[in-house]
Parts: C-alpha cells; sequence; structure tokens
C-alpha cells in the first residue's frame, strides 16, 4: 500500500424507522420516513487497524427501541478484522450509539476528546435533557478504561499516525470529534454526528440533539474544508450511505462499503 493511504469501510449495524420531522430542529414539512443508519467504521493504513466508534448492543437496542440489521463483531467479522487484535479505537462522542459494546476490543486504546469526557461527567449531566443521548453505564465504562490506562486523551487536532486526523467540531456533544483520513481518492472526513444526514451539512439544518447549534453550523465549515470535495464527506447515520459507495464484497450488498 502507499505510504499514509487507508481503506475505509462504513460497517452498517442497526436502523431506525422514524419520520422527517424528527432529524431538524424547526421540523420537516414533508410527512415521510427519513430513518437513520448507525454505522462503524474500519481504517485500515500502513500503521495498522483503527476502528471508528463501537455502536451498541442488543440490550441497547431494545431500551431504545432500534433495530439491529448485523451485530458490530459480526460486520468486523466479515471484512477480517478481528475485535481481540484491534489495537485503536476512536470515539467521535459518547453518545449510546456510538460507545457501547465495551468488551469488544479487550486490548485496544481508547481515543478520545479531552472535552467529551469533562462534559458526559461534569455539570452538563445534572440536567435530564442533557443526559437523554448518554448512558451512565457506557460513561462508567469509559472511566473505567481511563484507570487501566486505556485511554488516550486528544485536544483539539492531532494527528494518530501520517494520513489520519482527528479533529474536535463539537456542536451536537461538547467533545464531538471527526476524523480525516488520506485514501487514493483524496482527504475523506468521517464526520460521524457531525452531520447526521447528508441534508444537514447541505442545507445547513440541524439535528434536535445538540450541545450548541452555533458550533454545530461552524462545525460544517471546518468539515468542508477538511475533505477534498462534499463528496469525500460521510455523514454518521444516513442510509445513503450504503448506496452512494459500493460494496466491500459479494455478499456484503447493503451492509458493509469501501469509502475510499
Ligand atoms: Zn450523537
Ligand atoms: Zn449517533
Amino acid at each position: 500500500m502507499t505510504p499514509d493511504m487507508h481503506e475505509i469501510y462504513a460497517v452498517r449495524y442497526a436502523h431506525h424507522d422514524r419520520k422527517a420531522h424528527e432529524n431538524y430542529i424547526g421540523g420537516d414539512p414533508h410527512d415521510v420516513l427519513q430513518p437513520l443508519a448507525y454505522f462503524v467504521w474500519v481504517i485500515r493504513g500502513p500503521h495498522g487497524t483503527f476502528v471508528m466508534d463501537t455502536g451498541f448492543d442488543p440490550a441497547m437496542a431494545a431500551k431504545r427501541g432500534r433495530v439491529i440489521t448485523r451485530p458490530v463483531g459480526e460486520g468486523l467479522a466479515a471484512i477480517g478484522t478481528d475485535p481481540d487484535a484491534v489495537q485503536d479505537v476512536i470515539i467521535s462522542h459518547l453518545h449510546y450509539d456510538h460507545c457501547g459494546n465495551h468488551d469488544l476490543f479487550p486490548r485496544a486504546r481508547y481515543h478520545l476528546q479531552d472535552q467529551e469526557m469533562a462534559y458526559a461527567t461534569g455539570r452538563c449531566m445534572c440536567h435530564a435533557h442533557q443526559r437523554i443521548p448518554f448512558e451512565l453505564n457506557d460513561v462508567t465504562a469509559m472511566v473505567r478504561k481511563v484507570f487501566d490506562g486505556r485511554v488516550a486523551f486528544h485536544d483539539g487536532v492531532d494527528t494518530l499516525v501520517p494520513g489520519l486526523t482527528l479533529h474536535h467540531i463539537g456542536g451536537h456533544s461538547k467533545g464531538l470529534q471527526c476524523v480525516r483520513v488520506q485514501t487514493r481518492r483524496g482527504h475523506v472526513v468521517l464526520a460521524a454526528d457531525a452531520t447526521h444526514l447528508y441534508a444537514h451539512i447541505t442545507e445547513g439544518r440541524v439535528f434536535p440533539v445538540t450541545y450548541s447549534v452555533a458550533d454545530t453550523l461552524e462545525g460544517y465549515s471546518t468539515i468542508k474544508k477538511l475533505a477534498d470535495s462534499p463528496d469525500h464527506i460521510i455523514p454518521g447515520h444516513d442510509p445513503d450511505v450504503v448506496r452512494r459507495y459500493p460494496a466491500a464484497g459479494p455478499g456484503l450488498e447493503d451492509w458493509i462499503v469501501r469509502l475510499d
């Protein structure tokens, strides 16, 4: 593989049917379904394999009324990634759909922004409204990893390895980070929840769960600068991602796609 070039896989693991108006502050005039898809991402390059986000498990799916289409571990196995061997996990933010499956990566170090841990364990969590997307068990599992020496904290912009950088965005969650990846087609940005759907960043609209509307909108500008083109921006929850990109192999259609 060419130095600093990476492969990227989007692995879809869950689904939630909902009406379009639920996805935007201010609602939406169309009375149509606009479902969310749930993903983890695998980045492979000359310096190893990085998994971005860890999804949720069947118990959490039941609690939150989501449907697991294929468990995260099954998706990783389908592209030859053994969770036991993964050394590095990047956590975009600590919402329940991004940091569950706590024991799936027993050897991994977890990469997290300072501000996200401070937010999820500090005074903002005194408010029931701010706690909605967080789960106590997820947050305490991450605190345990800190005490086990398994968390690497990042503040703002940081380089993990050549061609793979972390960027604090904030907005949707105070310490939300996205990832910029050098690939053979240019620099791709895995935005995670910095833009849930393509419509959020292209139309300047905001998902209802948000720490700061202003930072969310500023985040769109940052992402556009980091990506080589609009086609290099990958939203965190858009079902269209599995239609726009080719399956990663036979039998993986509508499940795992290549983004590079
Ligand atoms: Zn989120
Ligand atoms: Zn999310």
